[in-house]
C-alpha cells in the first residue's frame, strides 16, 4: 500500500550488526534499502505522486556501509546511494528508538515516520541453556568435522555455528556446502567410520543486483560492475532455484536402508 504523501515522510533503516567479518550476510541491509527505496519511487511514480516526496536515511553502527567488503565495491554503493538521494549516518550507534525517532550515540536524534530495523544473525539461546559450548555471540561452536565441540552426537551448520578453525561469513554461500559434508558425518557417526572435514572456501563470489538489471559483484578483493554482472547473477540465482523446482528422478539403489529393523545398514 502506498503511503500518504500528502506531508513529507521520512523513512530510516537503521542496521545493527558487527563490523566482525565473520557476521556479513549478504545482501548487507544497505543493499536491501537501496532496492526499497527504488522499488517505492517508482510505485510513488506510477501513482502520479512525487518520489521526492519521501526522504531516506540509513543508520549504521559501522564506519562505513558494507565493511566486509572489499574497498572498491564499497565506493561503488555509496556512489548508488548518494545518486538516490540517501543519507547515511555512519559511525552512528542507535541508543534508543521512540516512535518516529532514533536516538543516536553522540550525534543530533534522525526523525523519521517509518523505521526499518535489521539485524544480523543471531543464535537460538538454548544452545548455550542446554550446556553446548557456544562462543561470545552464543553461536554453537563445532569443530572442522561439524561437530559440536565436547560432544559426540551433536553436530551443526550454517548461520548457527561458530566454526573453531576459522570465522565463517554467515552466508547461504557457507550454509550450503556444509550440507552434504553434515549429512555425510552424520552417518559416519551413526556406523562408527572417521569422520572428513568441512573445508570451506576462503573467498566467495558475491553479486549484488541494484535493482535495474544492474549489478555490482566482488571476488578475491576485486569488484565489478555493470548490466552482465546482473545477468551473470540472474543465471546463477535462476539455474539455483531451478534445482528446487525440476526435481532429477531417483535414481535406484542396491544400498540398503541406513536403519533396519536389526540395527544399522551398511552405508558406503
Ligand atoms: C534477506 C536475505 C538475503 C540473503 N541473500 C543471500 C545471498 O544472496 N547469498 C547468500 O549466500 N546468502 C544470503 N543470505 C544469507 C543466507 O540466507 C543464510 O546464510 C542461510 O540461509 C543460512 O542457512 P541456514 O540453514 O543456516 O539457516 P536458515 O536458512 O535461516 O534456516 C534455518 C531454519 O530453521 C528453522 N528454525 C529456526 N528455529 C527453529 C526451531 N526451534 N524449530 C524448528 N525449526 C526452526 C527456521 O524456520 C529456518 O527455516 C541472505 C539472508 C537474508 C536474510
Amino acid at each position: 500500500m502506498l503511503p500518504d504523501v500528502a506531508s513529507p515522510i521520512g523513512i530510516a533503516l537503521a542496521t545493527s550488526r558487527s563490523t566482525d567479518r565473520s557476521n556479513s550476510t549478504p545482501p548487507a541491509p544497505d543493499v536491501c534499502f537501496t532496492l526499497i527505496t527504488r522499488r517505492l519511487r517508482r510505485e510513488l511514480a506510477q501513482a502520479s505522486c512525487d518520489p521526492a516526496s519521501i526522504s531516506y536515511t540509513l543508520v549504521t553502527k559501522s564506519p562505513g556501509i558494507l565493511p566486509a567488503f572489499p574497498h572498491a565495491f564499497r565506493a561503488r554503493f555509496r556512489k548508488v546511494l548518494r545518486e538516490r538521494g540517501i543519507a547515511v549516518f555512519a559511525g552512528a550507534a542507535v541508543t534508543r528508538v521512540e516512535s518516529g525517532c532514533l536516538f543516536l550515540d553522540g550525534t543530533a536524534p534522525v526523525a523519521a515516520d517509518e523505521i526499518l530495523w535489521t539485524t544480523q544473525a543471531a543464535p537460538p539461546p538454548w544452545f548455550g541453556q542446554a550446556g553446548l559450548s557456544v562462543d561470545a555471540s552464543g553461536f554453537l561452536e563445532v569443530d572442522a568435522t561439524l561437530r559440536a565441540v565436547g560432544q559426540s552426537n551433536v553436530f551443526g551448520a550454517g548461520d548457527a555455528i561458530a566454526f573453531c578453525p576459522r570465522a565463517l561469513p554467515k552466508s547461504g554461500v557457507y550454509a550450503v556446502r556444509a550440507g552434504p559434508v553434515l549429512a555425510d558425518n552424520i552417518r559416519r557417526a551413526l556406523t562408527g567410520r572417521a569422520l572428513r572435514p568441512f573445508r570451506p572456501q576462503h573467498e566467495a563470489l558475491y553479486l549484488v543486483s541494484t535493482g535495474e538489471r544492474y549489478a555490482v559483484g566482488a571476488r578475491n578483493g576485486l569488484s565489478f560492475e555493470g548490466g552482465w554482472v546482473w545477468r551473470w547473477k540472474d543465471w546463477i540465482d535462476r539455474r539455483f532455484m531451478r534445482k528446487f523446482n525440476a526435481l532429477p528422478g531417483m535414481k535406484e539403489t542396491r544400498r540398503g536402508p541406513l536403519f533396519t529393523s536389526r540395527g544399522p545398514g551398511r552405508v558406503t
